[in-house]
Protein backbone atom coordinates (compact mmCIF):
# COMPACT_ATOMS: atom_id res chain seq x y z
CA UNK A 1 0.00 0.00 0.00
CA UNK A 2 1.01 3.37 -0.51
CA UNK A 3 1.38 6.18 2.33
CA UNK A 4 -0.83 8.75 2.01
CA UNK A 5 1.83 11.64 2.67
CA UNK A 6 2.70 12.05 -1.03
CA UNK A 7 -0.76 11.95 -2.81
CA UNK A 8 -2.27 14.40 0.48
CA UNK A 9 -2.10 17.73 -1.96
CA UNK A 10 -3.95 15.46 -4.76
CA UNK A 11 -6.50 14.28 -1.92
CA UNK A 12 -6.94 18.05 -0.83
CA UNK A 13 -7.73 19.27 -4.78
CA UNK A 14 -9.86 16.29 -5.22
CA UNK A 15 -12.05 15.65 -2.62
CA UNK A 16 -14.40 18.80 -2.41
CA UNK A 17 -15.54 17.88 1.44
CA UNK A 18 -14.05 18.70 4.51
CA UNK A 19 -11.07 16.32 5.51
CA UNK A 20 -9.47 15.45 9.13
CA UNK A 21 -5.89 15.64 9.06
CA UNK A 22 -4.33 13.30 11.21
CA UNK A 23 -6.92 13.32 14.01
CA UNK A 24 -7.21 10.94 16.54
CA UNK A 25 -9.29 7.89 16.07
CA UNK A 26 -10.24 8.02 20.25
CA UNK A 27 -12.74 10.61 19.39
CA UNK A 28 -14.78 7.66 17.00
CA UNK A 29 -14.06 4.70 19.01
CA UNK A 30 -16.35 4.17 22.12
CA UNK A 31 -13.20 2.88 23.83
CA UNK A 32 -12.11 6.02 23.38
CA UNK A 33 -8.47 5.08 22.55
CA UNK A 34 -6.94 5.06 19.36
CA UNK A 35 -3.84 6.94 17.51
CA UNK A 36 -4.38 8.77 14.69
CA UNK A 37 -5.85 8.04 10.88
CA UNK A 38 -4.03 9.92 8.28
CA UNK A 39 -7.47 11.55 7.06
CA UNK A 40 -10.80 11.09 7.97
CA UNK A 41 -13.23 12.00 5.66
CA UNK A 42 -17.17 11.87 5.48
CA UNK A 43 -18.89 10.66 2.24
CA UNK A 44 -22.74 12.12 1.88
CA UNK A 45 -23.32 10.04 -1.08
CA UNK A 46 -23.19 6.94 -3.42
CA UNK A 47 -21.89 9.04 -5.78
CA UNK A 48 -19.44 10.76 -3.52
CA UNK A 49 -18.45 7.24 -2.75
CA UNK A 50 -17.73 5.82 -6.02
CA UNK A 51 -15.40 8.58 -6.89
CA UNK A 52 -13.70 8.41 -3.17
CA UNK A 53 -13.20 4.66 -3.92
CA UNK A 54 -11.91 5.19 -7.07
CA UNK A 55 -9.41 7.51 -6.23
CA UNK A 56 -8.37 5.62 -3.36
CA UNK A 57 -8.00 2.52 -5.59
CA UNK A 58 -5.64 4.24 -7.95
CA UNK A 59 -3.49 5.31 -5.82
CA UNK A 60 -3.23 2.36 -3.58
CA UNK A 61 -4.28 3.73 -0.23
CA UNK A 62 -5.90 1.26 2.63
CA UNK A 63 -9.21 2.67 3.51
CA UNK A 64 -11.60 1.44 6.40
CA UNK A 65 -15.02 2.45 6.61
CA UNK A 66 -16.48 2.88 9.94
CA UNK A 67 -20.13 3.14 11.71
CA UNK A 68 -20.40 4.52 15.40
CA UNK A 69 -17.02 3.17 16.38
CA UNK A 70 -18.57 0.71 18.95
CA UNK A 71 -16.73 -2.45 18.01
CA UNK A 72 -13.41 -1.12 16.95
CA UNK A 73 -10.10 -0.70 18.53
CA UNK A 74 -7.31 1.33 16.75
CA UNK A 75 -3.94 1.52 17.78
CA UNK A 76 -2.19 3.74 19.51
CA UNK A 77 0.39 4.20 16.53
CA UNK A 78 -2.77 5.01 14.63
CA UNK A 79 -3.68 3.74 10.66
CA UNK A 80 -1.90 4.72 7.78
CA UNK A 81 -4.86 4.89 5.20
CA UNK A 82 -8.25 7.21 5.04
CA UNK A 83 -11.15 6.34 7.45
CA UNK A 84 -14.54 6.90 5.70
CA UNK A 85 -17.68 7.85 7.54
CA UNK A 86 -21.02 7.29 6.38
CA UNK A 87 -23.17 10.40 6.60
CA UNK A 88 -25.72 12.25 4.10
CA UNK A 89 -28.04 10.11 2.47
CA UNK A 90 -26.71 7.02 4.59
CA UNK A 91 -28.25 7.85 7.27
CA UNK A 92 -31.56 7.96 6.16
CA UNK A 93 -34.31 5.12 6.78
CA UNK A 94 -37.74 4.53 5.11
CA UNK A 95 -40.93 2.25 5.05
CA UNK A 96 -40.83 0.50 1.54
CA UNK A 97 -44.55 0.87 -0.05
CA UNK A 98 -45.48 -2.95 -1.41
CA UNK A 99 -44.66 -1.61 -4.88
CA UNK A 100 -41.08 -1.62 -3.71
CA UNK A 101 -41.17 -5.00 -2.16
CA UNK A 102 -43.20 -8.06 -3.42
CA UNK A 103 -45.27 -8.54 -0.06
CA UNK A 104 -44.97 -11.80 1.53
CA UNK A 105 -46.15 -13.17 4.90
CA UNK A 106 -47.28 -10.12 5.65
CA UNK A 107 -44.22 -8.41 6.02
CA UNK A 108 -43.40 -4.77 6.01
CA UNK A 109 -39.92 -4.01 4.38
CA UNK A 110 -37.81 -0.96 6.00
CA UNK A 111 -34.61 0.16 4.35
CA UNK A 112 -32.19 1.49 6.51
CA UNK A 113 -28.82 3.17 4.86
CA UNK A 114 -25.77 1.84 6.34
CA UNK A 115 -24.95 5.34 8.52
CA UNK A 116 -28.25 5.19 10.25
CA UNK A 117 -27.94 4.50 13.93
CA UNK A 118 -29.43 0.80 14.65
CA UNK A 119 -31.53 2.49 17.81
CA UNK A 120 -33.30 5.02 14.99
CA UNK A 121 -34.64 2.14 13.51
CA UNK A 122 -35.59 0.47 16.74
CA UNK A 123 -37.60 3.35 17.76
CA UNK A 124 -39.49 4.03 14.85
CA UNK A 125 -40.70 0.17 14.53
CA UNK A 126 -41.35 0.66 18.07
CA UNK A 127 -43.76 3.98 17.60
CA UNK A 128 -44.67 1.58 14.53
CA UNK A 129 -45.57 -1.06 15.50
CA UNK A 130 -43.30 -3.42 13.58
CA UNK A 131 -41.91 -6.69 15.35
CA UNK A 132 -38.67 -8.22 14.89
CA UNK A 133 -35.63 -5.64 16.08
CA UNK A 134 -36.88 -5.19 19.65
CA UNK A 135 -33.82 -7.61 20.77
CA UNK A 136 -31.18 -4.72 19.41
CA UNK A 137 -32.21 -1.95 21.48
CA UNK A 138 -29.74 -0.69 23.40
CA UNK A 139 -26.86 -2.05 20.74
CA UNK A 140 -24.97 1.10 19.89
CA UNK A 141 -23.89 1.39 16.36
CA UNK A 142 -24.69 1.52 12.84
CA UNK A 143 -26.82 -0.31 10.26
CA UNK A 144 -23.77 -1.43 8.74
CA UNK A 145 -21.65 -1.82 11.71
CA UNK A 146 -24.66 -4.51 12.54
CA UNK A 147 -24.66 -6.31 9.43
CA UNK A 148 -20.93 -6.66 9.09
CA UNK A 149 -21.15 -7.76 12.66
CA UNK A 150 -24.55 -9.56 12.73
CA UNK A 151 -24.68 -8.03 15.70
CA UNK A 152 -27.35 -9.85 18.28
CA UNK A 153 -28.33 -10.61 21.91
CA UNK A 154 -30.38 -12.47 23.91
CA UNK A 155 -30.54 -15.11 21.13
CA UNK A 156 -31.58 -13.43 18.42
CA UNK A 157 -29.16 -11.93 15.30
CA UNK A 158 -29.69 -8.71 13.20
CA UNK A 159 -28.79 -11.04 9.75
CA UNK A 160 -31.87 -13.07 10.56
CA UNK A 161 -34.43 -10.31 9.38
CA UNK A 162 -31.75 -9.11 6.59
CA UNK A 163 -33.78 -9.16 3.31
CA UNK A 164 -31.45 -7.38 1.12
CA UNK A 165 -28.56 -5.16 1.23
CA UNK A 166 -27.05 -2.94 -1.18
CA UNK A 167 -22.61 -2.82 -1.45
CA UNK A 168 -20.45 -0.80 -3.00
CA UNK A 169 -17.00 -2.72 -3.72
CA UNK A 170 -13.51 -1.32 -3.62
CA UNK A 171 -14.18 -0.63 -7.48
CA UNK A 172 -16.99 1.72 -6.49
CA UNK A 173 -19.34 -0.79 -8.27
CA UNK A 174 -22.60 -1.04 -6.65
CA UNK A 175 -24.53 -4.52 -6.49
CA UNK A 176 -27.56 -6.22 -4.94
CA UNK A 177 -27.58 -9.08 -2.65
CA UNK A 178 -29.86 -11.11 -1.01
CA UNK A 179 -29.92 -11.26 2.86
CA UNK A 180 -29.58 -15.48 2.64
CA UNK A 181 -26.30 -14.72 0.36
CA UNK A 182 -24.30 -13.18 2.79
CA UNK A 183 -23.27 -16.22 4.81
CA UNK A 184 -24.25 -14.52 8.50
CA UNK A 185 -22.51 -16.46 11.17
CA UNK A 186 -22.12 -15.60 14.78
CA UNK A 187 -20.83 -11.91 14.65
CA UNK A 188 -19.87 -12.30 11.53
CA UNK A 189 -20.43 -12.12 7.56
CA UNK A 190 -18.78 -13.32 5.04
CA UNK A 191 -18.59 -10.17 2.51
CA UNK A 192 -14.85 -9.16 2.00
CA UNK A 193 -13.48 -6.72 4.20
CA UNK A 194 -13.13 -4.17 1.43
CA UNK A 195 -17.21 -3.87 0.81
CA UNK A 196 -19.16 -1.24 1.82
CA UNK A 197 -22.83 -1.74 2.83
CA UNK A 198 -24.27 1.54 1.57
CA UNK A 199 -28.35 0.26 2.81
CA UNK A 200 -29.79 -2.76 4.15
CA UNK A 201 -33.84 -3.84 4.09
CA UNK A 202 -35.42 -5.54 7.22
CA UNK A 203 -38.55 -7.22 6.91
CA UNK A 204 -40.16 -6.84 10.12
CA UNK A 205 -43.51 -8.25 11.21
CA UNK A 206 -47.11 -5.95 12.35
CA UNK A 207 -47.16 -6.40 16.20
CA UNK A 208 -48.49 -5.45 19.65
CA UNK A 209 -47.37 -2.21 20.52
CA UNK A 210 -47.82 -3.37 23.96
CA UNK A 211 -45.78 -6.54 23.56
CA UNK A 212 -42.85 -4.90 21.55
CA UNK A 213 -42.58 -1.52 23.92
CA UNK A 214 -42.76 -4.17 27.09
CA UNK A 215 -40.40 -6.28 25.10
CA UNK A 216 -38.14 -3.26 24.83
CA UNK A 217 -38.30 -2.58 28.12
CA UNK A 218 -36.79 -5.83 29.43
CA UNK A 219 -33.89 -5.77 27.64
CA UNK A 220 -32.70 -1.97 28.01
CA UNK A 221 -33.43 -2.68 32.24
CA UNK A 222 -30.94 -6.18 31.45
CA UNK A 223 -28.72 -3.95 30.37
CA UNK A 224 -28.68 -1.69 32.71
CA UNK A 225 -27.88 -4.61 35.30
CA UNK A 226 -25.44 -6.55 33.90
CA UNK A 227 -23.46 -4.83 31.82
CA UNK A 228 -20.85 -1.34 32.44
CA UNK A 229 -22.60 1.46 30.37
CA UNK A 230 -20.99 4.28 32.37
CA UNK A 231 -17.46 3.15 31.21
CA UNK A 232 -15.90 3.10 27.60
CA UNK A 233 -15.97 -0.23 26.04
CA UNK A 234 -16.89 -1.70 22.88
CA UNK A 235 -19.37 -4.25 24.68
CA UNK A 236 -18.60 -7.73 25.08
CA UNK A 237 -14.72 -8.01 23.93
CA UNK A 238 -14.57 -11.80 23.03
CA UNK A 239 -17.10 -14.46 21.10
CA UNK A 240 -18.81 -16.70 23.21
CA UNK A 241 -17.27 -20.45 22.31
CA UNK A 242 -18.99 -22.78 21.30
CA UNK A 243 -21.58 -23.84 24.15
CA UNK A 244 -20.03 -21.48 26.74
CA UNK A 245 -20.06 -17.94 27.67
CA UNK A 246 -17.06 -16.13 27.56
CA UNK A 247 -17.88 -13.92 30.54
CA UNK A 248 -18.08 -17.20 32.31
CA UNK A 249 -14.90 -18.41 31.94
CA UNK A 250 -13.30 -15.00 32.09
CA UNK A 251 -14.79 -15.01 35.79
CA UNK A 252 -14.11 -18.36 36.36
CA UNK A 253 -10.34 -17.46 35.80
CA UNK A 254 -10.07 -14.95 38.35
CA UNK A 255 -10.16 -11.99 36.25
CA UNK A 256 -12.73 -10.11 37.27
CA UNK A 257 -11.31 -6.62 38.19
CA UNK A 258 -8.12 -7.52 36.61
CA UNK A 259 -6.34 -4.42 34.96
CA UNK A 260 -3.35 -3.62 32.73
CA UNK A 261 -2.83 0.15 32.66
CA UNK A 262 -6.10 1.97 32.24
CA UNK A 263 -7.93 -1.20 31.21
CA UNK A 264 -9.85 -3.43 33.38
CA UNK A 265 -12.04 -6.54 33.14
CA UNK A 266 -15.50 -5.28 34.37
CA UNK A 267 -16.55 -6.48 38.27
CA UNK A 268 -20.01 -6.14 36.46
CA UNK A 269 -19.27 -8.04 33.14
CA UNK A 270 -15.85 -10.30 32.91
CA UNK A 271 -16.47 -10.16 29.09
CA UNK A 272 -16.20 -6.43 29.07
CA UNK A 273 -12.85 -4.74 29.42
CA UNK A 274 -13.75 -0.63 30.02
CA UNK A 275 -11.44 1.96 29.78
CA UNK A 276 -11.19 3.70 33.52
CA UNK A 277 -9.90 6.85 32.00
CA UNK A 278 -6.42 6.90 30.75
CA UNK A 279 -6.08 3.66 29.29
CA UNK A 280 -4.32 3.35 25.54
CA UNK A 281 -5.31 0.89 22.77
CA UNK A 282 -1.74 -1.01 23.91
CA UNK A 283 -3.58 -1.96 27.77
CA UNK A 284 -6.42 -3.21 26.13
CA UNK A 285 -4.69 -5.43 23.70
CA UNK A 286 -2.19 -6.32 26.15
CA UNK A 287 -4.96 -7.37 28.71
CA UNK A 288 -6.71 -9.22 26.00
CA UNK A 289 -3.62 -11.34 25.17
CA UNK A 290 -3.62 -12.15 28.78
CA UNK A 291 -7.13 -13.05 29.12
CA UNK A 292 -6.65 -15.30 26.06
CA UNK A 293 -3.40 -17.04 27.54
CA UNK A 294 -4.76 -17.70 31.25
CA UNK A 295 -8.58 -18.89 29.64
CA UNK A 296 -6.27 -20.81 27.66
CA UNK A 297 -4.15 -22.46 30.17
CA UNK A 298 -6.88 -23.11 32.17
CA UNK A 299 -9.94 -24.33 29.74
CA UNK A 300 -7.86 -24.84 27.05
CA UNK A 301 -9.96 -22.68 24.84
CA UNK A 302 -8.92 -19.86 22.54
CA UNK A 303 -11.17 -16.66 22.92
CA UNK A 304 -11.24 -15.25 19.78
CA UNK A 305 -12.14 -11.15 19.84
CA UNK A 306 -15.35 -9.96 18.54
CA UNK A 307 -13.68 -6.49 18.56
CA UNK A 308 -12.32 -5.48 15.16
CA UNK A 309 -8.94 -4.26 15.98
CA UNK A 310 -8.16 -2.09 12.71
CA UNK A 311 -5.00 -2.20 10.85
CA UNK A 312 -4.13 -5.63 12.76
CA UNK A 313 -2.29 -6.03 15.98
CA UNK A 314 1.66 -4.65 15.54
C1 LIG B 1 -22.11 -0.77 25.63
C2 LIG B 1 -22.06 -1.65 24.40
C3 LIG B 1 -22.96 -2.69 24.27
C4 LIG B 1 -22.94 -3.52 23.14
N1 LIG B 1 -23.84 -4.53 23.05
C5 LIG B 1 -23.82 -5.34 21.97
C6 LIG B 1 -24.75 -6.42 21.86
O1 LIG B 1 -25.62 -6.65 22.70
N2 LIG B 1 -24.66 -7.21 20.76
C7 LIG B 1 -23.74 -7.00 19.78
O2 LIG B 1 -23.73 -7.76 18.79
N3 LIG B 1 -22.86 -5.99 19.87
C8 LIG B 1 -22.87 -5.16 20.92
N4 LIG B 1 -21.96 -4.14 21.02
C9 LIG B 1 -20.93 -3.99 19.98
C10 LIG B 1 -21.33 -3.02 18.84
O3 LIG B 1 -22.22 -2.02 19.31
C11 LIG B 1 -21.96 -3.72 17.64
O4 LIG B 1 -21.10 -4.67 17.09
C12 LIG B 1 -22.37 -2.72 16.55
O5 LIG B 1 -23.18 -3.40 15.62
C13 LIG B 1 -21.19 -2.09 15.83
O6 LIG B 1 -21.68 -1.04 15.00
P1 LIG B 1 -20.78 0.23 14.66
O7 LIG B 1 -21.53 1.07 13.69
O8 LIG B 1 -20.33 0.92 15.89
O9 LIG B 1 -19.56 -0.46 13.93
P2 LIG B 1 -18.02 -0.08 14.04
O10 LIG B 1 -17.52 -0.41 15.39
O11 LIG B 1 -17.81 1.30 13.56
O12 LIG B 1 -17.40 -1.11 12.98
C14 LIG B 1 -17.42 -2.50 13.22
C15 LIG B 1 -16.93 -3.20 11.94
O13 LIG B 1 -17.87 -2.97 10.90
C16 LIG B 1 -17.26 -2.34 9.78
N5 LIG B 1 -18.26 -1.40 9.23
C17 LIG B 1 -18.99 -0.48 9.88
N6 LIG B 1 -19.86 0.12 9.04
C18 LIG B 1 -19.68 -0.44 7.83
C19 LIG B 1 -20.28 -0.27 6.54
N7 LIG B 1 -21.25 0.63 6.32
N8 LIG B 1 -19.83 -1.01 5.51
C20 LIG B 1 -18.84 -1.93 5.71
N9 LIG B 1 -18.22 -2.15 6.89
C21 LIG B 1 -18.65 -1.42 7.94
C22 LIG B 1 -16.03 -1.64 10.35
O14 LIG B 1 -15.03 -1.48 9.36
C23 LIG B 1 -15.60 -2.63 11.42
O15 LIG B 1 -14.88 -3.69 10.84
C24 LIG B 1 -21.98 -3.29 22.13
C25 LIG B 1 -21.07 -2.23 22.25
C26 LIG B 1 -21.12 -1.42 23.37
C27 LIG B 1 -20.14 -0.27 23.47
Amino acid sequence: MASLNSHAKDLSRFWKGNILWDSPMSQFSSFKVGGPAEAIISASSAEDLNKLLQWLQKHDIAWWVIGRGSNILVPDKGLAGVIIVLEGEFRSMEKLMPADHAPEEEKIYMRAGGGCLLTKLVNYCTLQSLSGLEFAIGIPGSIGGAIVMNAGAWGSEVGALVESVSLMNKNGRIFAEQGKNLGFSYRKWTMPSNTVLLSATFGLKPGSSHDIKAACRKYQELRRKNQPLAEPSAGSFFKNPPHESAGRLIEAAGLKGYAVGGAKISEKHANFIVNTGDACATDIVNLMHLVQQKVYKRFDIKLEPEVHILGGED
